[in-house]
């Protein structure tokens, strides 16, 4: 089983609950930072790294010999990182997405694959989870690719070793997230009881109920805000799996790094209780009147 803990908007605990979740389950796992922009699931995890490979990008390099200035590249590429301007073939290597649409296309066989380097893809050990991640460079925008590398190495060691997997998915809801969610058997979604929670959280909702997985909540500090987040979950019958209350010891482990199913028998009860909750979800046997009491 895959699943994905997202949120509508940074900060709402997502990557605790991930680190939490990690902790506490049962089958053989991989956990995966797939928010290549911002990984720190590591400083949750503390994992023990064995391997770290560089990822690339093709991209086009251009033979200007060969090329008989025919525009098929130039109209091709939607992203406009090849352009041929008179007798001069330009690459924009930065906005190149890698689909290799030019190189295929080109009928003078005057375009050969070259690479870029996005990132580093990281893969260790957090206890007895499998742990991987991606790590954009700085400066670097083409996050579909770089998670598209990271989820074809999470591929290969879900097949190979029959683990399940779970995904810290980027937060709010732009191609990023949905690139994390859509392979995904089940979403948590993570959001706060806040008037901001709120509204990042229908966002969430709204962008990734059309896939058609099975979806809950986990809602945060509950207790902190008001009713309206568990009014909207009852309306839209959105199972609330787990509420972490706002307590001071939250926040201090969280300063500090620690994972709070970690902290005491009470919070790691919250997280078994949520992997339950997680396989009754994705079986379709979740009560969903508890969830809403
Ligand atoms: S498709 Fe090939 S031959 Fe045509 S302009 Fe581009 S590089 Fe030149
Ligand atoms: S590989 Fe794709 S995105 Fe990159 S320049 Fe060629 S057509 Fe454009």
């Amino acid at each position: 089983m895959i699943v994905s803990i997202a949120s509508g908007k940074g900060g709402t605990g997502k990557t605790t609950v991930a680190a939490s979740l990690a902790r506490v389950w049962v089958r053989r796992l991989v956990a995966v930072d797939l928010d290549v922009e911002a990984p720190n699931l590591h400083l949750f995890l503390h994992p023990v790294i064995e391997e770290i490979v560089p990822a690339w990008i093709e991209t086009p390099v251009v033979d200007e010999s060969k090329c008989t200035f025919c525009l098929a590249c130039s109209a091709l590429c939607q992203f406009k990182a090849i352009s041929v301007m008179g007798s001069v073939v330009l690459t924009f290597a930065e906005m190149c997405h890698g689909c290799g649409g030019c190189i295929a296309i080109c009928p003078g066989k005057a375009i050969s694959p070259g690479k870029r380097q996005l990132g580093e893809i990281s893969r260790g050990y957090a206890g007895n989870a499998e742990y991987l991640a991606g790590c954009l460079r700085i400066g670097e925008s083409m996050s579909p690719p770089m998670m598209r590398q990271v989820k074809s190495r999470l591929k290969e060691i879900v097949c190979a070793s029959d683990r399940d997997a779970i995904i810290d998915a980027p937060p709010g809801v732009s191609c990023p997230a949905v690139n994390a969610v859509i392979d995904s058997d089940v979403i948590v979604l993570v959001t706060e009881p806040t008037p901001f929670g709120l509204h990042d959280f229908k966002l969430a909702w709204e962008a990734f109920s059309p896939f058609g997985k099975p979806m809950g909540v986990v809602i945060n500090r509950a207790g902190a805000g008001d009713r309206e987040l568990y009014s909207f979950c009852e309306e839209k019958n959105i199972p609330v799996l787990a509420e972490i209350p706002d307590e001071r010891a939250v926040a201090e482990g969280y300063s500090k790094g620690r994972v709070i199913a970690d902290l005491s028998p009470e919070f790691r009860k919250i997280f078994v209780s949520l992997h339950s909750k997680i396989f009754e979800l994705a079986a379709g046997a979740l009560d969903m009147e508890a969830a809403h009491a």
